[in-house]
C-alpha cells in the first residue's frame, strides 16, 4: 500500500479553500487534520470537528509539552496541528490535509520535505473582500485586516508547489483532485 501524502492547503480567508476542501473531504480516502486554535468559535463550528477550541494557557502548554508539529499566530491567535494523528493516517494510505496558513506552511516545509504545497488565490483583492463582507461573520475592522494579510500571503505563493485561482468552484475542486493524482502518480526517487 502507497504511504498516504501530506498536502498542505493555504489560502486567504475567504478564498473559498472550506468549499473546496468539504468537497475533496467526502472521499474517505483523504483525513483532515484538525487543528488546535485560541480563536472563539464561529456560529455553527464545533469543537473537535471544524477546530479544537482551547484557551490560550492550555495552548501554550501544550507548545510547551512538544505536541504540535508546527504552530503560529495569526491575527493574534494561536493555531497548531497536533502531530499525533498524522502519520498513523499516512500510514494507513490516506492523504492528510493540512489547512494552514503560512508561516506554519513554511515550518512544514523544512520538517517535511515530501509534502505538497498548494497555493488557493483569490481572483482579485476586490473579490476577496466582498467574499468576506457576504460571509458575514466578521466585523469591518476585521475583514480590512484579514485583506491586508492576504495581501501579504499572496506574496508567499512561489514558496508553493501549485497555485489554484478560485475563480469557478468547480474547476478549483478538479484543480485539486489533478495534483493530488499526480503526486500519486509520482515516481518516488531514492536519495
Ligand atoms: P480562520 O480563523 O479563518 O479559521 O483561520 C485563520 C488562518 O489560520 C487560516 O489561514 C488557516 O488556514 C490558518 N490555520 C488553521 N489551522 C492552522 C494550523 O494548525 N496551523 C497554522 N499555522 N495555521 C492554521
Amino acid at each position: 500500500m502507497q504511504r498516504g501524502k501530506l498536502i498542505v492547503v493555504s489560502a486567504p480567508s475567504g478564498c473559498g479553500k472550506g468549499t473546496i476542501l468539504k468537497e475533496i473531504l467526502k472521499d474517505p480516502k483523504f483525513y483532515y487534520s484538525v487543528s488546535a486554535t485560541t480563536r472563539k468559535p464561529r456560529e455553527g463550528e464545533q469543537d473537535g470537528v471544524h477546530y479544537r477550541f482551547l484557551e490560550r494557557a492550555d495552548f501554550e502548554e501544550r507548545i510547551r509539552a512538544d505536541a504540535f508539529l508546527e504552530y503560529a499566530e495569526y491575527c493574534g491567535n494561536y493555531y497548531g496541528t497536533l502531530s499525533a494523528p498524522i502519520e498513523e493516517q499516512r500510514n494507513a494510505g490516506r492523504h492528510v490535509i493540512l489547512e494552514i496558513e503560512v508561516q506554519g506552511a513554511m515550518q512544514i516545509r523544512k520538517l517535511c520535505p515530501d509534502a505538497v504545497f498548494v497555493f488557493i488565490a483569490p481572483p482579485s483583492p476586490e473579490v476577496l473582500r466582498e467574499r468576506l463582507t457576504g460571509r458575514g461573520t466578521e466585523s469591518p475592522d476585521v475583514i480590512e485586516a484579514r485583506v491586508a494579510q492576504a495581501e501579504k500571503e499572496l506574496s508567499c505563493k512561489e514558496a508553493y508547489d501549485y497555485c489554484i485561482i478560485n475563480d469557478v468552484l468547480a474547476d478549483a475542486i478538479a484543480d485539486l483532485r489533478a495534483i493530488v493524482r499526480s503526486e500519486e502518480l509520482k515516481i518516488e526517487k531514492m536519495d
